[in-house]
């Protein structure tokens, strides 16, 4: 996919992206605590992630198989890692370190291959744990004013994995394409419900600029924890003409971690970028290595479900166009729209009704023979696409076939014959229009088509098929 470069002549990006995503376990990384968004404050808690004295972390199993599975899904080398600590002071991080996992993480150098074509390098990884939610209260929300701050522990020691790309993003629009892509993976493979708005998904974003065509690395800035796609892209942007204009002006960036303001349409200088030792890693001493056997990695590769790339070719191997692929694969639907396909149902319409009716909750329990069966009574002139439109809704809530739905609100397609008295009527009516029509030229002859197909929707409330209407319309202008 090519992007226009937003940049001034010579220059380029380079971005590499640091997801962290939240996991789909039913408690946390090492305590029993419920793993579960949105409950009252400091409910989901337990002695170990609370840090109380005393207390020893147990590793979930469920989280390391799906950190594997989401390894084996980014084609990393799966090996055996250690979990370290990484030592930090913060009031939502009550033991002062977090548990990670640093020079031995668990996934290493992957890939991932995205729609447009590009591969994007995954260099690692890795396990950890939340941290948990602080609320400052004051007249900005930060830290700096605030009278006081709050604590929620709900978060902390949920499970997280850290996938660090490499910096081989070169557009705003690539790095939202590779977090979608990215997404859809975690989703489909059930490792994460992947909601950006919930704060499941987040994305932090190292952004450098260079001479188009050089191969050196310049000072990056990380920015935080940008919390939508449609910011991801704007930081980008923003971010990386700032580090051209200070080149420009002679200057360079410092590097330094920094703050996306969504309502300023900037980043800000957060703290000065920690170096990997101000952390002060050490392998954590009350957790043992993990080493995943061979055995257990292929049991897990076995169970992995097919991927987005492989289920959008699916559907275009069935005909269906690759944007609308895409878009069926994001909405989860393309089980149901390959099914109906291959049960013999037109695939245009199917991926229509997909891209149109189908965004709505209740879609997926559609059965694959009752969306054909709608589709069939469509093709073969029984309904019209206003009537199918409104028999699917029904279809969707009720659970009734296409057909029972279609009798009880009396859908039959119109009559060609009651259709034309009723065309015959209209053109009566409007004489000058249908001299447009008949004399006109060509773009002329297209807009009156038009009047008279509202017309005659109006008249029928959309029960009439467009194209009937067209074909009598040019039958007529011919007599
Ligand atoms: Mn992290």
């Amino acid at each position: 996919m090519s992007e226009p470069n937003q940049l001034p002549k010579g220059w380029e990006m380079v971005i590499g992206l640091e997801v962290h995503a939240e996991l789909s376990t039913a408690t946390k990384m090492f305590s029993p605590a419920r793993n579960e968004f949105g409950g009252e404050p400091n409910t989901n808690v337990h002695p170990v992630c609370l840090g109380l004295p005393g207390t020893l972390p147990v590793v979930n199993e469920q989280a390391v198989a799906l950190s594997i599975r989401i390894g084996l899904a980014l084609n990393c080398t799966v090996q055996r890692c250690v979990f370290a600590r990484k030592n930090y002071f913060y009031p939502d991080m009550p033991k002062d370190y977090q548990i990670s996992q640093y020079d031995q993480p668990l996934n290493a150098d992957g890939y991932l291959d995205l729609a447009s074509g590009a591969r994007i390098g995954i260099e690692r990884a890795h396990m950890e744990e939340d941290t948990g939610k602080s609320t400052h209260i004051g007249a900005s929300g930060r830290i700096h004013d605030a009278g006081y701050s709050l604590v929620d522990y709900n978060r902390a020691g949920v499970p997280l994995i850290e996938i660090v790309s490499r910096p081989d993003i070169r557009g705003p629009e690539q790095a939202k394409e590779y977090v979608e892509e990215l997404r859809s993976i975690l989703v489909a493979i059930g490792a994460s419900d992947g909601k950006m708005e919930e704060g499941s998904l987040r994305v932090d974003a190292n952004v450098s600029v260079r001479p188009v065509g050089a191969d050196e690395l310049r000072t990056r800035c990380e920015i935080k924890n940008v919390n939508s796609l449609r910011s991801v892209g704007r930081a980008i942007v923003y971010e990386a003409r700032r580090h051209v204009d200070l080149y420009d002006a002679g200057d360079a960036p410092r590097q330094e971690t920094r703050h996306w303001d969504e309502e300023g349409g900037r980043t800000r200088a957060g703290r000065s970028k920690e170096e990997a030792e101000d952390y002060r890693y050490f392998a954590d001493p009350d957790l043992v290595p993990i080493d995943p056997s061979p055995e257990w990695i292929d049991e897990i590769r076995r169970a992995l479900p097919a991927l987005p790339k492989e289920r959008r070719e699916s559907l275009q191997a069935v005909g269906a166009e690759p944007q609308m692929a895409a878009l069926a694969v994001t909405r989860d639907l393309d089980g149901l729209a390959l099914a109906t396909i291959e049960a013999g149902a037109d695939c245009s319409r199917v991926m229509t009704h997909v891209a149109n009716n189908l965004a709505v909750e209740g879609a997926e329990r559609l059965e694959p023979v009752r969306l054909a069966e709608l589709v069939t009574m469509e093709t073969g002139g029984a309904l019209t696409a206003t009537q199918a439109k409104q028999v699917l809704a029904e279809m969707v809530d009720t659970g009734r076939s296409a057909a029972d739905v279609a009798e009880a609100r009396g859908f039959e397609a119109m009559d060609t014959d009651e259709l034309e008295s009723l065309l015959d009527g209209i053109i009566a009516q409007h004489a000058e229009q249908w001299g447009r029509f008949t004399d006109g030229d060509d773009k002329e002859r297209k807009k009156m088509q038009g009047f008279f197909t509202g017309q005659v929707m109006k008249a029928t409330q959309g029960q009439a098929d467009g194209k009937v209407v067209n074909r009598l319309l040019s039958l007529k202008a011919e007599i």
